[in-house]
């Protein structure tokens, strides 16, 4: 009797320990940037909007401080250094630490690993968040040279701005058609983009910027996004790292144009939405999504029963910005934060070194 319930209590507990672990470990990590996203700007959003905004539906919600090892005020290129390599450097610095020494990125990390990688962005591919991914420069303005470092980096998909630093250089290079020789299929709008469910991809949709809303972007960044996930995950079974940012909530902070943050970011809403419908879907799926600084120093005070945007300056803000998490290894994101602390977090239950 006492054997027969070993024999049996054996296996059963294997198998449940094996699922608990499955369900522990992060495969896939959407890691989504909104830049000069502080908590006003996504409290200005819910106003405006009648139903809930997807990033509600996080289930874990911390802060970040987003302080440069060169300013208490970041910009977006060191920022982004810290939010994808995990080290501190100065205003204006791309993948590059405070001594001008390339640092490796959670996106490079995990291309080593063997996992499929990609960056989204509505401003140019080069422009410092995505660039801090991918590339490695002693300043964000070299962009001519940022989109050469797209070369080295067998990131499977990228999607954005930036025609002319691949394809309209001084140098003479055609960056796209170098990325074709290398496998890549490099398309030029979004009908395109949708055509492609594997293989490598590399999407170049504007020249510089991509359109605002208001201008008529449209669909772009959920529908890449969409895409993208698709790709990536055909592309390895081993999992993927996607970096997605909604580039130019910030440029409504430096506008201080309220019209302009909210519906640039109402639109990363939506891609929060695919991102989170994907987590359910897949389990062993991550979201993050948070900030690389406050923008515009906005603030809603009262005027007639009614919280009305007012700012603060054109520039950015020292001000801790929001983190929101979903799905698997969520609860890692919680308190506060530095925003050096967020990759380290992600590589920690990604198992990457
Ligand atoms: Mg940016
Ligand atoms: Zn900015």
């Amino acid at each position: 009797m006492a054997l027969a319930v070993l024999i049996l209590s054996v296996p059963m507990e294997a198998q449940s320990q094996n699922k608990r672990t499955k369900e522990k470990q992060v495969k896939n990590v959407i890691y989504m940037i909104g830049d000069g996203m502080g908590l006003t700007q996504v409290t200005a959003a819910m106003l405006a909007k009648e139903s809930p905004l997807a990033l509600q539906d996080a289930t874990y919600v911390g802060l970040q401080r987003t302080h440069s090892a060169s300013s208490e005020v970041t910009d977006s290129a060191a920022s982004g250094t810290a939010l994808a390599t995990g080290k501190k450097t100065y205003n204006g610095a791309i993948g590059m630490d405070e001594n001008k020494q390339p640092v490796e990125s959670v996106l490079a990390k995990s291309k080593k690993a063997g996992l499929a990688t990609g960056v989204i962005a509505t401003y140019s591919v080069t422009n410092a968040t995505p660039a801090s991914f991918v590339a490695h420069n002693e300043s964000r303005g070299n962009e001519f040279e940022i989109a050469e470092d797209y070369l080295d980096s067998d990131i499977d998909v990228f999607i954005g701005g930036g025609v002319k630093f691949f394809e309209k250089r001084e140098d003479g290079r055609n960056l796209s058609e170098e990325l074709k020789a290398k496998g890549y299929t490099i398309g030029h709008s979004m009908d395109e983009v949708k055509n492609v469910t594997s293989g490598r991809l590399g999407a170049l949709l504007a020249d510089n910027a991509m359109p605002t809303i208001k201008q008529g972007r449209g669909n772009m960044l959920p529908e890449a996004t969409a895409q993208a996930l698709t790709i990536l995950s055909n592309n390895s079974s081993k999992g993927f790292f996607l970096m997605v940012e909604g580039s130019q909530i910030d440029g409504g902070g430096h506008d201080n144009n309220p019209e302009k943050v909210v519906l640039e970011l109402l639109d990363f809403d939506a891609a929060v939405k695919v991102a989170f419908e994907y987590a359910d879907q897949h389990p062993g799926t991550l979201v993050v999504v948070t900030a690389d600084h406050e923008t515009g120093g906005l603030t809603l005070p009262e005027k007639d029963k009614k919280a009305v945007p007012e700012f603060s300056t054109k520039g950015h803000t020292g001000t801790m910005v929001p983190v929101y998490a979903y799905g698997t290894g969520a609860s890692a994101f919680t308190g506060i934060m530095d925003n050096t602390d967020i990759p380290k977090k992600i590589e920690a239950l990604m198992k990457l070194k």
